[in-house]
């Protein structure tokens, strides 16, 4: 077992030090980042915990929104929001095709120039800037999981793409500041996920049905290669074509249509897309949906026509009041259960509509159906049972489906990534270390947060974000601890260092990130930084000695020992944290306006719970104290809900001096 060692950080000699990398998946509908960690390749997810992010971008005057927030907006705001811009990339406007030139947007080009530009109520932009956008957000989150900046990636392009297209993702990845080690295609990337290089040779299809294309495309492995034999697909086949079948369902379910003349607005058939969705993707793992959808607000003078690109600017804030969807819950319409059996009669045809390109693919590549060895299954839409069981029927073999189709493009790179940054892949990883004890730093109330979990493969680096406990807090005094105790004083303390300067904001504002990193020689530096303004702390991680072997089963021991009572003082802790939040920021809120929105009686009252509170905390009991603060939250709820509607009019009031303006 390797022990660990400290040194201040810049001082170690690093040989071995993992490069940092990632592999991304710029698709057309849903873009992705994927990591090796420990040999093995994944996906990162954003902090709400969506691993997918929508390439959606949306421009505002002074913003830009990447992702399922400027997705929301498409709908209301469509000449702002750049949906799809993968269909545009490496285009000049000649080359553009019919379902490209479906999409709403006003082009133009600058003099001399070939690239096309996007008008935008704000600027004009080419899609290469777009593409750049949805490449920072997705280097960023690997940058803040690893703790430190990527030294490469590798992008996924189709295997289609042509030289210009190539060309224009790179120019988008260097846009983003990236270093991209090779574009791969993506059924090489699928390949490679699946671990087909390691096997001798193999004729494979990769079947690819996506959000709004299809694509297939044939391998074939020799001597540790791939070469792409052909590719074939449908530009305007996916599964937000299943989406749109769904949607008639519905309609002819309903008298929806005959009343409006077979014209719903915009909004309302947005809303019914996106539940026609749900539907569909719920239907892959379920047999039935019952379907029921609110009664919809029509708006007879608005047929379709927040697609158009030259709407103003500031429309969308009336677009949002006339096109809101109205759910009057008492006039819901039962549509009646939609099962399987009628969903997959219902997408047949579509899905059948695949087998076209794959057999051209074939012919191409000059191959039979026999000679195929693998089969493998990509894109999101290929989790419905019925893709699968066609497939299987048309090649006669059935496909790898254990990874996850949406991210299996990600995970490839990701591997590509790692390999030509020349880290250790997963075969000789297996030779390297461990961490023997967990490293994490002291949180409010003396517990520890682990950040590395002991057992981990080195070389690593994981990072984790905290904030501030106070309003107007300016530092952050951090204590680095090493073992499997959860209160710091139990564990082995390794660092102290202070992080200064950090701009005094409201409480949880401040965006604190803490990396670390152990190199592949076990040596641990740390690094705090505020992400608002970008300060970083003053390092002074003091050099300590290593550990021995005995002293690591020590504290293992005395943490299977100490187990139980570590969990009451645990969760005496966190009791008194939750409390001290409460406490604080009810204080501040009655500083604020107590005076104002509260009689006296009313303030009596709280101020009395929130003594009851006060005192409990000095006790040792975790359960007085949750009782006493849920009572004191449940007193202030009235005040919470006058502090809300004070806050929205004045949001409200803020809206109108807005629209002036506009
Ligand atoms: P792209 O490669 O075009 O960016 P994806 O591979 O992410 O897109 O596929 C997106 C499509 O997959 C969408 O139409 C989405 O609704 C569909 N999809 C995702 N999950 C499921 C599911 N569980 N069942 C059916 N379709 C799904
Ligand atoms: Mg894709």
């Amino acid at each position: 077992m390797t022990l660990l060692q400290i040194s201040e950080p810049g001082q170690s000699p690093n040989p071995h030090q993992r490069k940092l990398t990632a592999g991304i998946d710029l698709g057309t509908t849903n873009s992705l980042v994927a990591i090796v960690e420990n040999g093995t390749p994944k996906t990162l997810a954003a902090p709400q915990g969506q691993h997918l992010l929508p390439s959606v971008v949306r421009y505002l005057s002074n913003s830009i929104i990447v992702g399922a927030e400027a997705k929301q907006a498409a709908t209301h705001d469509p000449s702002n929001t750049i949906v799809s811009v993968k269909r545009l990339i490496g285009h000049s406007l000649d080359t553009l095709t019919a379902p490209e030139k479906r999409l709403p947007y006003r082009f133009t080009l600058e003099k001399n120039a070939t690239i096309p530009r996007i008008h935008t109520n704000y600027n004009k932009i080419t899609p290469i800037e777009v593409s750049a956008e949805i490449l920072k957000v997705l280097a960023h989150r690997a940058e803040d999981y690893l703790g430190g900046t990527l030294t490469g990636t590798v992008i996924t392009v189709p295997a289609y793409f042509d030289d210009a297209q190539r060309q224009a993702t790179k120019d988008a990845a260097k846009l983003a500041g990236l270093n991209v080690l090779r574009l791969i295609n993506e059924p090489t990337a699928a390949a490679l996920a699946y671990g087909l290089d390691q096997e001798v040779e193999g004729i494979h299809v990769i079947y690819d049905l996506g959000g709004g294309t299809f694509d297939v495309s044939i391998l074939r492995l020799q001597k540790g290669v791939f070469e792409v034999l052909a590719t074939a697909g449908d530009a305007a086949l996916g599964g937000d074509d299943i989406d749109l079948l769904v949607m008639d369902w519905m309609l002819q379910k309903t008298t929806l249509e005959s009343n409006i003349d077979g014209n719903i607005d915009h909004h309302t058939s947005r809303a019914l897309l996106q539940y026609a969705c749900t539907i569909k993707e719920t239907l892959s793992t379920t047999e039935q949906v019952s379907v029921r959808i609110p009664s919809f607000h029509i708006n007879p003078n608005n047929p379709n026509n927040s697609n158009s690109s030259d709407v103003s600017h500031g429309t969308h804030k009336s677009n949002n009041i006339h096109e809101t969807l109205i759910h009057e819950t008492l006039s819901d319409t039962d549509l009646g259960i939609l099962d399987r059996n009628t969903f997959d009669t219902l997408i047949e045809p579509l899905l059948r509509r695949t087998l076209t390109p794959c057999r051209r693919a074939l012919r191409d590549a000059g191959l039979h159906l026999q000679d195929i060895t693998k089969v493998v299954l990509v894109g999101g839409a290929t989790r419905i049972p019925k893709v699968r069981q066609l497939v299987t029927e048309f090649f006669g073999v059935p496909p790898l489906t254990e990874l996850d189709p949406d991210k299996v493009v990600a995970l490839g790179a990701a591997i590509q990534a790692n390999t030509l940054a020349g880290n250790p892949t997963h075969h000789d990883i297996l030779l390297l270390d461990v961490i023997p004890l967990s490293l994490g730093i002291e949180t409010m109330g003396g517990l520890v947060e682990p950040i590395i979990p002991r057992n981990t493969t080195i070389p690593v680096a994981r990072a984790q974000e905290f904030t501030t406990f106070k309003d107007g807090q300016t530092a952050l005094a951090l204590h680095v601890v090493q073992g499997e105790r959860d209160l710091a004083q139990d564990c082995r303390s390794l660092a102290r260092f202070e992080l200064r300067g950090i701009p005094p904001m409201v409480a949880g504002a401040a965006r604190i990130q803490v990396a670390f990193t152990v190199d592949a020689d076990g040596l641990l530096s740390v690094t705090a930084t505020e992400r608002t303004k970008n300060i970083q702390a003053q390092i002074t991680v003091k050099p300590s000695y290593g550990l021995q072997d005995q002293e690591i089963e020590g504290m293992l021991k005395d943490a299977i020992s100490y187990a139980q009572d570590d969990l009451e003082a645990r969760k005496l802790r966190e009791a008194q944290v939750a409390a001290q939040q409460v406490i604080v920021s009810l204080n501040s809120a009655l500083d604020t306006d107590g005076d104002t929105l509260l009689n006296s009686q009313e303030r009596e009252l709280i101020d009395q719970a929130l003594q009851t509170l006060e005192s409990s905390t000095q006790g040792t009991d975790a359960i007085t104290i949750n009782q006493s603060r849920e009572k004191l939250e449940e007193i202030c709820n009235f005040y919470v809900e006058r502090r809300m509607n004070l806050g929205i009019q004045q949001a409200l009031t803020g809206l109108k001096i807005d629209n002036v303006t506009i």
